[in-house]
């Protein structure tokens, strides 16, 4: 995919190592002519896979998950290249949900996805089902912060329910893809099937545009609220569903009870892991008065420690590069109104020129209230913002003033305030002293409310988003004839009417008093039908 010689300079991204800027090739633009033409040939593969058995899908799917254990370090490497995070970074972040995405299929995707009954209701001669059949071609849109992980992620519940997927990988991180997609293919090949079930295509948001109208059945689009925006408006012309895993702004709860030393580590690991560079990343620590201070004097000492440079150079590291250049600008743009408006920086601040690559330095920035900017915007980057809150009330009407509404996390020892504080907090996955978890239980769904998106990835509902959900209705007992109206009798409003009222009426005394009225009909129609004859 990458490199082609006969792709013009013009049309070719280059990419490069965010922490050295060494260069690391070009990938073609992609024009929507090459993107139809891709979800053509997984289409065509698709229509062997669809008939595939879960047995044969799970014997792919253990295949992939061992080449990813034989490939883990090449596969973090990749990674840590094409985005500048530590290795650390990558094992965790990157492989880590992959593998337990692929356990998780093998181990209760065909339960998942298995016809399922449902009862019949009124009609308890009929027999009701839902069966979940592969929609055809799925279109797999992917941001830049993991490379691995966002072109896996949509890609194994797709192929698991029985689809093709035509992949778009973001403009800064389309090295690592050819890598990734090989090993895809490979699991797809050692079984016999086409490889070409999988496709990647390169180019920037143009790119993106035209795979949500190339005929693809289904986008799976992860990225920024804009863009998600742009991808369901383009979607609308099909119309073609849409699943949108936009942003967060994930507040973090410090309550007076908590276990401080536990929120701290968890506080610096939510902000610090992979540079911020996370959608579930913690943006905003609302910390009560009364462990306000301790805590800040801790997550300080701790940040003070951390060390930075180029991920695979000679030195261990614990924070790496900004993946996307102009990331280090929005930071310091947000600081600045920030610290305009009376936030303090306490530790980092400014970009770490003297390391030679795209590095901002882990940041603790307190004083900070809901009159500034890196409240409300992403920063997606290492910057704690920390916030002094009063009690509960006031932690839950902050962490609830934002747009977004992806995770968010409460520290306390009271289990009951735990669940109290957490069934208030207005976002789509909540996890009480622990941070970002809820991704690694992958029979939880993931996903947000407000502008964090629509739709849900991860566990049976994750699944069986990658199908078209099909009602089925069967006959139970053989009565042949069903019920028909047609044509209209004098009678039949009112026997209607009088059924209605003898199923649907308030107890038996409601029920009853309709009964004669249907039976009474019922004969008239009856008649007036042969009558008809
Ligand atoms: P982005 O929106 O700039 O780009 C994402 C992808 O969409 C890229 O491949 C891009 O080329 C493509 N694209 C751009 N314009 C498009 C268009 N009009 N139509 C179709 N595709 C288009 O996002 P990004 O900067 O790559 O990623 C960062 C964002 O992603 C952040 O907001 C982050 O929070 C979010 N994100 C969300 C999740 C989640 O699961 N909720 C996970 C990771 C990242």
């Amino acid at each position: 995919m990458l490199h082609p010689a006969d792709t013009p300079a013009d049309r070719t991204i280059p990419a490069h190592d965010p922490a050295t800027l060494a260069p690391l090739g070009e990938a073609p633009i992609m024009g929507p002519d090459e993107v139809r033409a891709a979800v053509g040939r997984a289409r065509a593969a698709q229509h062997a896979w669809a008939k595939t058995t879960f047995r044969q899908r799970r014997a792919v799917m253990r295949t992939l998950m061992d080449r990813i254990l034989d490939e883990h370090e090449a596969i973090c490497r990749a990674a840590v290249r094409d985005s500048g995070k530590t290795m650390v970074d990558a094992a965790l972040g990157e492989v880590f949900p992959v593998l337990e995405k692929i356990r998780y299929v093998l181990a209760h995707g065909e339960r998942d996805l298995r016809p399922e009954k449902r009862a019949s209701g009124i009609l308890a001669q009929k027999g009701a089902r839902v069966e979940f059949h592969p929609l055809g071609v799925v279109g797999v849109i992917c941001p830049w912060n993991f490379p691995f992980h966002n072109l896996l992620c949509p890609t194994v519940p797709a192929l698991f329910a029985g689809n093709g997927v035509v992949a778009k990988v973001s403009e800064h991180t389309s090295w690592s893809a050819a890598p990734y997609l090989a090993l895809l293919r490979e699991a797809l090949t050692t079984h016999g099937h086409s490889p070409e079930l999988v496709q990647v295509v390169t180019g920037y948001g143009a790119t993106g545009s035209a795979l949500v109208t190339s005929g693809a059945d289904k986008i799976f689009f992860t990225g920024s609220p804009q863009n998600g925006r742009k991808v369901m408006e383009a979607a609308s012309q099909g119309p073609t569903d849409v699943v949108l895993e936009l942003g967060g702004k994930d507040p973090m709860i410090v309550c007076d009870d908590a276990d401080l030393d536990h929120a701290v580590e968890q506080a610096m690991l939510g902000v610090f892991t992979a540079c911020g560079q996370m959608c579930v990343g913690v943006e905003r620590i609302y910390v009560f008065d009364a462990v306000y201070d301790e805590f800040v004097r801790r997550v300080t000492a701790g940040a003070k420690k951390l060390r930075q440079g180029p991920p695979l150079g000679a030195e261990t590291v614990d924070c790496g590069a900004m993946t996307m250049p102009r990331q280090l600008d929005i930071i310091e743009e947000l600081l600045a109104d920030a610290t305009s408006k009376g936030a303090r920086v306490l530790v980092g601040g400014a970009r770490a020129e003297h390391l030679g690559g795209q590095f901002f330095p882990p940041t603790v920035l307190v004083d900070v209230d809901h009159s500034m900017r890196i409240v409300h915007e992403e920063q997606f980057g290492p910057v704690m913002s920390i916030l002094r809150v009063s009690g509960e009330e006031e932690a839950l009407r902050l962490a609830n003033d934002s747009a977004y509404g992806l995770g968010s996390s409460v520290f306390t020892k009271d289990r009951r305030r735990g669940d109290r504080m957490a069934a208030k907090l207005r976002t789509g996955m909540t996890v009480i002293n622990d941070y970002g978890i809820a991704y690694m239980i992958q029979s939880l769904p993931f996903g947000g409310v407000g502008i964090s998106g629509i739709g849900r990835i991860n566990g049976r509902e994750g699944l069986r988003a990658c199908t078209n959900t099909k009602a089925v209705v069967t006959d139970r007992l053989p009565l042949g004839k069903g019920v028909s109206v047609y044509p209209i009798q004098p009678t039949t409003y009112g026997l209607v009417r009088a059924v209605c009222g003898v199923v649907y009426g308030n107890g038996v005394r409601g029920r009853v008093k309709h009964v004669a009225d249907a039976a009474r009909l019922f004969a008239r129609e009856v008649r007036s039908r042969r009558a008809g004859t």
